[in-house]
């Protein structure tokens, strides 16, 4: 039985959750809480924070995916680490219960402050066969598990005689036309047609890839005119862009789409790769709180970033990022709170850290306001869009403009140098089409190799069974007389 962490006996800042906010705060706070003899503690599932804007680069083979995720144990070394997932957080009695990641039992851990930092999960529908069928694109399994998919069904194409097999074999279909649905379907199609040039049994055209998007245009995030070039460029490069247009079914790989707002059947066709990229929604975990939730599942924040209900901010609470409902004091974001992306959630973390440290010593608190600085979005090679104050790029300058401020605001030296070389590297070698199988199974080739089928018996021994009596073969046996 997994023995529960012997954790620390000193005042706690719990943090809750190790993405963007969680390891910007225990950053900021590790060393400054130790030195007054209390201890930072981070939960997470995971070892690692996961730099997601990189996920389509790595499920199309240009990052490494180790590379595009950071260490906790390498890099808090002065936090308590706990590998679980909060279940629950009873403040009023300063304990949240941790359910162990190797499936052990819940523990309770105290604390003196606690800082939500949960994040937000893949917003769905109740479409039949979606949850059987499809894959999203917020995790790096997923992203190292698409980019075999994707591989394996190019090989798989390529040998396969059968039309309507070697059809639905390379449909690749990605449902949501935001950064991540435009981004991930653009990556993918550069990767799908450098695999598809290197293998004679496949011709280009081929492939097909299709975007669902539910509204009228894609990419609210840069002006109407760049996403109405960038449908132009998707199509250009043979991406069917289906715009009010939604998915009803997905049943057995059989995808039925609908056209909006009047539901009428749009286009039917099989697919293996349906991926999901149409939305995210606060991690439903904050409803296991006694903590003030919004109408969209968030926590209610004020603009210093302590949670704060109807009666006020609650003492020694904390909350920021996608899974808060953080107000947007530039008079932006939507419904005048920040949207959910990386650009918030990094700065938010430091405001939150220097506000956390403040209460304790007695200074006044600061709100958060950033003015969104842009977004930047690459298309594969030397392709892509960007919006950055004003300011509008298409095509290898935006691309540039997209790898330059992600290869800087991928956190510590380290992961960037790590980062900046795989790009390096592709820029001399190419995309890398490697695809390794059997991830899901490491252990079948040691299994076959330990389970050996019985030997067959030898000619002779099977002519004349008495022959095999002695436990010596024919060869054996001329040796023997010898
Ligand atoms: C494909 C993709 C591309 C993106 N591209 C961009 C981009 O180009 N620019 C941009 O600004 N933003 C982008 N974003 C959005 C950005 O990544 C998020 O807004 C950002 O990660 C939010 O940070 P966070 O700390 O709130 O949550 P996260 O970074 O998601 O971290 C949440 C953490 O909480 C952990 N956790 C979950 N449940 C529990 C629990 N019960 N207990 C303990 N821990 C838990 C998770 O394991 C995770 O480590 C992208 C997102 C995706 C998916």
């Amino acid at each position: 039985m997994a023995l529960t962490p012997p954790l620390k006996d000193r005042p706690r800042v719990l943090v809750v959750g190790g993405g963007y906010v969680g390891l910007y705060v225990a950053l900021r706070l590790q060393k400054k809480v130790a030195s007054t003899g209390g201890i930072v503690t981070l939960v997470d599932p995971l070892p690692y924070m996961t730099y997601q804007p990189f996920l389509p680069e790595v499920a199309a083979g240009n990052i490494e995916a180790r590379h595009a995720v950071v260490s906790h144990r390498q890099h808090l070394r002065q936090t308590e680490l706990v590998q679980g997932r909060v279940t629950s957080i009873d403040h009023a009695n300063r304990k949240a219960v941790v359910a162990p990641a190797d499936g052990g039992e819940p523990f309770e851990v105290p604390y003196h402050e606690v800082v939500v930092a949960a994040g937000s999960i893949t917003r769905t529908f109740p479409i039949k066969g979606l949850a059987e069928n499809g894959i999203g694109l917020k995790t790096i399994e997923e992203a190292v598990a698409l980019r075999n998919q994707v591989l394996e069904a190019i090989e798989a194409a390529s040998t396969e005689t059968d039309a309507a097999k070697r059809k639905r074999l390379l449909t690749f279909v990605v449902v949501g036309g935001g950064f991540a649905g435009i981004e991930t379907i653009t990556e993918l199609e550069d990767m799908a047609r450098t695999a598809a040039r290197k293998n004679s049994r496949i011709d280009v055209n081929e492939l097909r890839f299709v975007l669902v998007e539910a509204m009228g245009r894609i990419m609210p995030e840069v002006t109407k005119e760049q996403a109405e070039w960038v449908v132009e460029h998707l199509q250009s490069r043979n991406i069917e862009v289906l715009l009010n247009t939604s998915l009803d079914n997905a049943e057995g790989n059989h995808l039925k789409l609908i056209n909006l707002p009047d539901k009428s059947l749009a286009q039917e066709f099989d697919t293996d790769t349906l991926i999901w990229t149409a939305g995210v929604q606060a991690n439903p975990v904050v409803r296991s709180t006694d903590f003030p939730i919004d109408e969209r599942g968030r926590v209610r924040v004020g603009a210093d970033l302590r949670i704060t209900g109807d009666d006020g901010p609650i003492p020694n609470a904390w909350a920021a990022g996608d899974v808060a409902a953080v107000p947007d004091l530039t008079g932006g974001g939507v419904g005048g709170f920040c949207v959910p992306n990386a650009q918030h959630a990094l700065r938010q973390a430091k405001r939150l850290a220097s506000n956390l440290w403040a209460a304790r010593t007695g200074q006044p608190l600061v709100d958060y306001k950033h003015k969104n600085l842009g977004a930047v979005a690459g298309f594969g090679q030397w392709k892509g869009v960007a919006n950055i104050m004003g300011l509008k790029l298409k095509g290898p300058l935006a691309w540039l403009a997209h790898r330059g401020y992600h290869g800087l605001a991928m956190p510590t030296y380290e992961r960037k140098y790590r980062v900046i070389s795989n790009w390096a590297s592709s820029l001399f070698f190419g995309r890398d089409t490697t695809m390794l199988l059997d991830l899901d199974q490491p252990r079948a080739a040691f299994q076959a190799a330990a389970s050996p089928k019985p030997k067959p018996a030898p000619a002779s021994v099977a002519a004349n069974p008495d022959a095999g009596s002695t436990g010596v073969g024919s060869l054996d046996k001329a040796a023997a007389k010898k």
